[in-house]
Parts: C-alpha cells; sequence; structure tokens
C-alpha cells in the first residue's frame, strides 16, 4: 500500500485529505508543522509527500529545501492563491508539483495518481540527448556538463532556468508559446498558469541579457517568446 504523508497545519484541511486519501486506498499520517513533518518526510517510508507552504516552524520551502539534500521523495506542494512566487521557488527546489488552494480534491488525487507513476518509471536523466551543444550568438550551452557561457564566462543558471534556456535554444528562431514552454519544460499541464514562464523568462533576462549585454530573449507579443539568430535559418 502506498503511504502518503500530509504536513499541513490547517486540521480542517488535513482531515479532509486524509478522509479523501483513505478512501483511496492509500495509508496516510499527518504532521502539523515543518520540523515533525520533515523528520517523518526523511524516515524513507513515504511514497509522498502533501506539503503546505505556511507552517509553523520551520515553513514548507524550508522543509523542501532541507529534503531535497537527501531525498527524492515526490512533493506536491500547497499554496494560498496569491503566492506565485511561493510556487515558482517550490518547483525550483524540487517540487514535483503544486496545488493553489482551494483546489478541488480530484484534481489532487489525479497529480498524486501521476506524480506516483511517474516516480515509479525512473526514467534516467541524462541519457538520450545528452552531450549535445547549442550556440546562439557567441552564448554556449554544453548540456552533459549543464553549464551555460558567454565568451568563455559561466552564467550560473538555476535547473529550471537552465531547460526554459534550452527549450528557447533549440527552437532558434520559432516563436514557442508560454503553453507548450509549460508543457515541454514543466512536463505536464499547468493550464491557466502562464506567468510561472513570465516570472523565470524575467529571471532567465536578468542572467543572460546582463553576461551578454543586449536583448537576447524577445517577447512576440500575444504569442509568446524567441531567442533569434540571423544566421541561421
Ligand atoms: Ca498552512
Amino acid at each position: 500500500m502506498k503511504r502518503i504523508l500530509i504536513v499541513e497545519d490547517e486540521d480542517k484541511i488535513a482531515r479532509f485529505l486524509e478522509l479523501e486519501l483513505v478512501h483511496e486506498g492509500y495509508e496516510v499520517v499527518k504532521k502539523h508543522d515543518g520540523r515533525s513533518g520533515l523528520e517523518a518526510a526523511l524516515s524513507g517510508s513515504f511514497s509522498l509527500m502533501i506539503l503546505d507552504i505556511m507552517l509553523p516552524g520551520i515553513n514548507g520551502l524550508e522543509v523542501l529545501r532541507r529534503l531535497r539534500k537527501t531525498s527524492e521523495l515526490p512533493v506536491i506542494m500547497l499554496t494560498a492563491r496569491d503566492q506565485v512566487m511561493d510556487k515558482v521557488n517550490g518547483l525550483d527546489m524540487g517540487a514535483d508539483d503544486y496545488m493553489t488552494k482551494p483546489f478541488a480534491v480530484e484534481e489532487l488525487l489525479a497529480r498524486i495518481r501521476l506524480v506516483l507513476r511517474k516516480h515509479s518509471s525512473s526514467e534516467p536523466e541524462t541519457a538520450a540527448g545528452s552531450g549535445h551543444i547549442h550556440q546562439i550568438r557567441g552564448l554556449v550551452m554544453d548540456e552533459s556538463a549543464h553549464t551555460v557561457k558567454y565568451q568563455g564566462k559561466e552564467i550560473s543558471l538555476t535547473n529550471k532556468e537552465f531547460q526554459l534556456l534550452r527549450e528557447l535554444m533549440i527552437n532558434c528562431n520559432v516563436v514557442l508559446s508560454r503553453e507548450t514552454i509549460l508543457s515541454s519544460v514543466w512536463g505536464y499541464d499547468y493550464v491557466g498558469e502562464t506567468n510561472v514562464v513570465d516570472v523565470y523568462v524575467r529571471f532567465l533576462r536578468h542572467k543572460i541579457d546582463d553576461a551578454v549585454g543586449e536583448k537576447f530573449i524577445l517577447t512576440v507579443r500575444g504569442v509568446g517568446y524567441v531567442i533569434k539568430d540571423e544566421h541561421r535559418e
């Protein structure tokens, strides 16, 4: 039986989730603060954790950050509606998905199944397609070394920034819609959450445009984003 850890201080939500998950055939353990939640998560006896961000003691993002030092336990974050930045941080720190409160429990159950399925079919991350080098206007991405350099100088990117840049570079001169970027970089359906893309493009621009000294990622209004190279078709 799959065991799910719920870390949520709002007792009503935690109890409701427990009922629904037990009904679905999962075994459930609840924790009400970050510290005991992290301790339980590190026990290695769970298949997945549902982690609220606003928690007493250490908050959910900090729990996730500490967990990820040693554990790849799948994590679905719970966030309030106005916490876009927290979502972005959570995904960047290795959360597998998030749900915005209030949410339909059917959707959470569907995402739990999806995340569990993904993790059980452990796909090798650096298999096909690695070892590729992409070059546009002096910016060089080495996928196997996981580095981005401009004129020999390394630009430090987070994992998600790297993936987003890669998507734009391999589609050089092709305008990508936010939806396309969402599904290829985040891997599944993020309908209605396209602002995550905008937030990341902003992060990327801050780093890339600064290093390159010109606008590298262009906005095509009403359509999406593109990196152009006039020397290519
Ligand atoms: Ca809370």
